[in-house]
């Protein structure tokens, strides 16, 4: 298939993109923890992500049902390690959806109701699964996005706890675009309180935040894990 995607640009958007993350990460945090960077595949050809896997890259986020599930199959399957891509599901994602992504995703980090969590937990028994995934936080309370308010995480959390097939990894977030470093602050100040109170049958191991415009502030912050499409793929053309 055609496409307008450069191997080269790619390669050096993803060396940039590392070195700019080491950079942040031994001036502001150096503190053992790491931090991954996650491929977001969404408008972007399957054989153009397929690249990535090349240079050791392993993680991809994925945003939209359908279009996944009309790109699945032409996915590598195996990265260098020899292992397959590692896929996160990070959109919204509705309940009667699930039922598509269950067996295909390694974790959900878009998970913003006890409504949706129900479902994953009812559909990964039912498969005989444990699903990890991120509670997501709409930590700047915007009415356009999704994730559970700061003062609803806690029912969110303690109701995840107590289900069986899923297992609470950490949190997931995607400030307001202005002001976004207060909110990463704020973000990074909630995942270490969560962190520090070591709840049964919850792990805060992963904090996922920063996108293209604000990883570097997302790792100064705390992030494990950003989340990078345009940075890495080039702008997005929904027309294309
Ligand atoms: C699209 C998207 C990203 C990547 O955004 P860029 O600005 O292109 O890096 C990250 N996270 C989520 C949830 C997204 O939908």
């Amino acid at each position: 298939m055609e496409n307008n995607y450069s191997y080269d640009t790619v390669k050096n958007n993803l060396s940039v993109i590392a070195a700019n993350i080491s950079e942040a990460y031994d001036k502001y945090r150096n503190d053992g923890s790491k931090v991954d960077i996650m491929a977001v595949t969404k408008t972007v050809p399957a054989e153009v992500v397929n690249w990535i896997f090349d240079w050791g890259m392993d993680l991809m986020g994925e945003n939209r049902v359908q279009e996944f599930l009309s790109k699945k199959d032409l996915y590598s399957a195996s990265t260098q390690s020899g292992k397959p891509p590692r896929i996160h599901f990070i959109g919204h994602l509705q309940t009667n959806k699930v039922k598509y992504i269950i067996n295909e995703m390694d974790m959900i980090q878009s998970v913003d109701s006890i409504k949706l969590a129900h479902e994953i937990d009812r559909l990964a028994k039912a498969n005989n699964k444990v699903m990890d995934i991120l509670c997501e936080v709409n930590i700047g309370g915007e009415e356009s996005k999704s994730g559970v308010a700061p003062d609803k995480l806690d029912e969110l959390l303690e109701a995840a706890a107590s289900m069986e097939n899923i297992k609470v990894r950490g949190l997931m977030t995607i400030p307001p675009p202005a002001d976004s470093d207060i909110f990463l602050g704020r973000m990074g100040e909630l995942f270490n309180k969560l962190k520090d109170e070591k709840r049964e049958n919850i792990s805060m191991d992963i904090l996922s935040m920063g996108m293209t415009h604000d990883y570097i502030d997302a790792v100064k912050y705390g992030s494990t894990l950003v989340r990078i499409g345009s940075g890495l793929f080039g702008a997005r053309n929904y027309n294309k």
